[in-house]
């Protein structure tokens, strides 16, 4: 199976072009490289020995899709390439709608002219919005986005939902991430913390390696476990897997379906922390903070529609996800320091 990943030289992608190389399947990737490193797809190619096909270039270049599906028999298209920084979209919604929905956009025309009707979407737990019970279902109403990239990804499930009503030939599968974090076992791959990342893990590594003073606890006094705010946490390989599964099981079928990828279980952020502190034995700079407005006391999924109906499983839990993400930062400072040594 020749499958086109968008977006895949990123965080998630790259481990979803590990995955489908292990699993013997042929990956293409476009991405135009404003948020990732072609080292990553190098590092696979050779921790598996085999090739990416790889355009650099932009989902909104009709004619970089035109040539890929031109030059390619592409039997699926998973769709991640997006921007997905919560705050920039608020500073720039314009940006945001163009990138994530105009890509969107130009894909499905090309795959729709190429024949190619099988398509996977990367949305994600945000397009809830706020929610008072859990475990979140696939079920539960969805809207009441605050800001411009949640509602980038409910625009296009949107989309995605009339393109199927208007014609049952598609096979579209909307994946509704929690909150990836984690890293290959090899440490060969994983994700590179920016400057615009609120997300929890990649503040805790710049705490972790001074590149900031701490890591700002927000909240403490939720009606929580230990006061602090409770996520699903998910394994960015198992979240990986769930897509092979998915192409395994939903191939040659048709239809419209979501399905919620998350372990099902809610960690706190000092759980989190905690768990990070004793499987590398360091200690991370923390502090507590006022609560930040619109942040929920507790939010996790119940992924058992994907369970049943995909046959996925979740099998690294919270010491594997802090574990992978050290020993990959690590590798990752190994490598900025070799790339410097050759430059000199
Ligand atoms: P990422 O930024 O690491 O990966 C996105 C990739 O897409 C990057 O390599 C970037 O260079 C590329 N890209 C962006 N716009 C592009 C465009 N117009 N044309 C070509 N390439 C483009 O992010 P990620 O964490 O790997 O997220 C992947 C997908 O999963 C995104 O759609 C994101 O919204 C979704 N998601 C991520 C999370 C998370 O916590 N990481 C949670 C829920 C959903």
């Amino acid at each position: 199976m020749k499958v086109l990943i968008t977006g895949g030289s990123g965080y998630i992608g790259s481990h979803i072009c590990m995955e489908l190389l292990l699993e013997g399947m042929d990956a293409v990737v476009i991405d135009n490289l404003t948020n990732a490193h072609i080292d990553n797809l190098r590092e696979i190619e050779e921790y598996t020995g085999k090739k990416i096909a790889f355009y650099e270039g932009d989902v909104r270049d009709r004619k970089l899709l035109d040539q890929i599906f031109q030059e390619h028999e592409i039997d699926a298209v998973i769709h991640l390439a997006a921007k997905k920084s919560i705050s920039e979209s608020v500073k720039f919604p314009v940006d945001y709608y163009d990138n994530n929905i105009s890509g969107t956009l130009q894909l499905l025309e090309t795959m729709r002219l190429s024949g190619c009707r099988t398509m996977y979407f990367s949305s994600s737990a945000s397009v809830y919005g706020p929610q008072e019970k859990n475990p979140i279902t696939e079920e539960f109403t969805v809207g009441g986005c605050t800001n411009a990239y949640a509602r980038s990804k409910l625009m296009a499930e949107e989309m995605l939902e009339d393109l199927y009503q208007s014609d049952a030939s598609w096979n579209i599968t909307v994946f509704r991430y929690f909150n990836p974090i984690g890293a290959h076992h090899s440490g060969v791959i994983g994700e590179e913390p920016n400057e615009l990342s609120t997300n929890l893990m990649p503040c805790l590594i710049q705490a972790v390696s001074g590149q900031r003073d701490d890591l700002k606890v927000y909240g403490n006094d939720y009606p929580t476990p230990d006061g602090t705010g409770v996520r699903d946490y998910i394994h960015v390989v198992d979240l990986a897997k769930a897509h092979v599964c998915a192409l395994r099981n939903l191939e040659g079928k048709t239809g419209y379906r979501i399905y919620n990828l998350g372990t099902g279980t809610g960690y706190s952020v000092l759980e989190l922390i905690h768990t990070f502190e004793k499987v590398t034995g360091l200690n991370v700079p923390y502090g507590i903070a006022e609560r930040r407005p619109g942040d929920l006391a507790s939010c996790y999924c119940s992924s058992e529609k994907a369970r049943k109906e995909l046959g996925w499983e979740t099998y690294y839990d919270l010491e594997d996800m802090c574990r992978t993400t050290w020993k990959w930062h690590k590798n990752l400072l190994r490598r900025e320091k070799q790339g410097k040594i050759n430059a000199e």
